[in-house]
């Protein structure tokens, strides 16, 4: 007899359990995905072993996955001849959620069951989501390291599970059993298999057996020649790569063969996920050297403010054993990563060009995310003609214009670029300052994230044109722009009494309000406002002084 022990399942696991198995059956489906694509990294891993030169049991084996089923038993197995696991990695592995992010993940989850299938279908939720459909999961697995033994464990995902060394020879991999519930033996099926196969794991780089049939179409597409792929191809594999359920906006597939050689196949998802990952790690592409995984999301070969974009990128002069911690200072790699970011860039400039809506849907998506790209200053001249603003000259707050599009529009003398900040268009328009904007008929950037505001303070410049806040214009400046609608009444001059007058009252005016300002002083700027607040030359804007004072308390 073997000896068993049991173990407890660690809080946040029964959580995750909790909410799998009561409000996702719609997607459980996606079970099948979660285990192939676990025997899948699997599989990556043994191989990169093998590559690096580590010793490797049953090193003979093929790599591969196998499915089979039994539907009168109600039972499904999946076998990999991947990297296995030893008792103590099933415990660690297997026993935890290790993604940081998760604990967050699980509480918007439960806050949110409606959104909680289509989010679930997305993201990978992991070994976990077998027991939407098992009433008892038994695992066998044999580590890739000579010495260590096989193991065993079994659970019915109900808060604990049992643990025991095997006592049958096991080669290297592993196997799962899955004793299907009641009202899921529909699973225990050919053609349910097969079509759940063909749905969630066509591309997986490793053949997959349903009943020693083979299922998968097992294509590198990113190696393919772009003129024999269809685009029905791409989206799909972007479907297999995001779990996305929509099409991408964008793909970018791109072939270089020198000085350096090597494909990498893009994506621009329709939608931003920013606010549904799992963690803030989770994004990067993922690293290929000659069609073998060396590392999944990879974040180096793009920079962060990129990081919307999803894909493979496949390097033909990398070492297959390079380690990642040496990656980065790889002169190969770095000339990969800069040739990655401009190739994505300079897409994006050709649909702003080629098709303008579309790069406005991009923006209303993704804007946020680029924008913090303002210290990238290697692409800073790509990266500042692909911002987009609104501004005066826009008829509703939806319209985007380019600084190129300001700039053409500048007035003969026209020095610099004038932005306002609010929260919206509506408060932007209220605001004194930009009385005398419009009077002179100056068109004026309309900034309403407070990120806007780091990126043209950062910035500093677009082409020779200086941004400057319509709160800190020198008004000097703006004496050379004739006034539109200047017309002689307004100006009529004060006479000597009430000129008398106004100085005391400005006088008041400075006293009542005391340490509070600098200075009241009779203002040129406005048209319709009796009185506005300016900032003292340099001085920070308000705006700015709001996002300080904010994070001071
Ligand atoms: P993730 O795949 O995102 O890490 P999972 O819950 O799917 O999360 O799997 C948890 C961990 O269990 C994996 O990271 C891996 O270490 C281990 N694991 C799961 N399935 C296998 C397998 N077939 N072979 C080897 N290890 C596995
Ligand atoms: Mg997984």
């Amino acid at each position: 007899e073997v000896q068993t022990k049991k173990y407890e399942f660690k809080a946040e696991v029964k959580k995750l359990l909790d909410i799998l198995v009561h409000s996702l059956y719609s997607s459980r489906e996606i079970f099948l995905r979660e285990l192939i694509s676990n025997a899948s990294d699997a599989l990556d891993k043994v191989r990169f072993e093998i590559t690096k030169g580590s010793e490797v049991a049953d090193k003979e084996l093929p790599l591969e996955i196998k499915i089979d089923f039994d539907e009168k038993k109600n039972t499904i197995t999946i076998s990999d001849t991947g990297i296995g696991m030893t008792r103590d990695e099933l415990i660690t592995n297997i026993g935890t959620i290790a993604k940081s992010g998760s604990e967050e993940f699980l509480k918007q989850l439960s806050e949110n069951k409606e959104a909680a299938n289509n989010i679930i279908g997305r993201f990978g939720v992991g070994f976990y989501s077998v027991f939407m459909v098992a009433k008892e999961v038994i695992i066998k697995s044999k580590s890739f390291r000579k010495d260590e033994p096989a193991v065993w464990w079994k659970s019915d995902g109900s808060g604990d599970y049992e643990i025991a060394e095997l006592n049958e020879p096991l080669k290297k991999g592993t196997i799962i059993e899955i004793h299907l519930r009641d009202d899921a033996k529909e699973f225990a099926d050919k053609y349910r298999l097969e079509g759940i196969i063909k749905r969630h794991s066509n591309f997986i780089s490793f053949p997959i057996y349903l009943k020693n049939e083979k299922i998968n179409t097992i294509a590198a597409l990113w190696r393919e020649p772009k003129t024999s792929i269809k685009p029905e191809q791409y989206n799909e594999f972007y479907k297999f790569l995001t779990h996305d359920t929509e099409d991408p906006l964008e793909v970018i597939h791109t072939s270089v063969d020198a000085p350096i050689q090597f494909n990498a196949l893009l994506f621009i998802p329709k939608r931003s996920y920013e606010f549904w990952r799992w963690s803030k790690d989770d994004y990067g592409l993922d690293l290929y050297v000659r069609r073998v995984l060396i590392q999944h999301q990879n974040k180096d070969l793009l920079p962060e403010y990129l990081s919307f974009v999803k894909g493979v990128v496949d390097s033909e002069d990398l070492p297959l054993n390079i380690s990642r911690e040496t990656l980065q200072e790889n002169i190969i790699f770095t000339k990969i990563a800069n040739s990655v970011t401009m190739n994505v860039l300079s897409h994006l400039l050709k649909v702003a060009k080629d098709n303008p809506e579309r790069y406005n849907d991009f923006w209303r998506e993704h804007g946020r995310v680029f924008k913090l790209g303002y210290m990238d200053f290697t692409n800073a001249d790509k990266y500042q003609q692909l911002l987009r603003f609104n501004s005066s000259a826009s008829t509703d707050e939806k319209e985007l214009i380019s600084l190129d599009d300001y700039v053409s529009r500048m007035k003969k003398d026209q020095k610099e670029i004038y932005f306002a900040l609010g929260s919206g268009r509506e408060a932007i328009d209220l605001n004194p300052h930009l009385e005398i904007f419009k009077s002179k008929g100056l068109e004026v950037l309309y900034l309403y994230d407070p990120v806007d505001e780091f990126v043209v303070t950062s910035i500093r410049k677009y082409k020779d044109f200086e941004f400057k806040s319509v709160e800190s214009v020198d008004l000097k400046s703006l004496e050379k722009f004739d006034d539109l609608t200047e017309s002689k009444e307004n100006f009529e001059p004060l006479s000597k009494d009430d000129e008398k007058h106004f100085d005391s009252l400005l006088d008041k005016m400075k006293k009542i309000l005391g340490d509070r300002i600098k200075e009241v002083i009779e203002s040129k700027r406005l048209k319709d406002s009796p009185s506005c607040l300016i900032n003292a030359d340099n001085s920070i804007s308000s705006t700015m002084r709001k996002i300080l004072k904010m994070s001071n308390t």
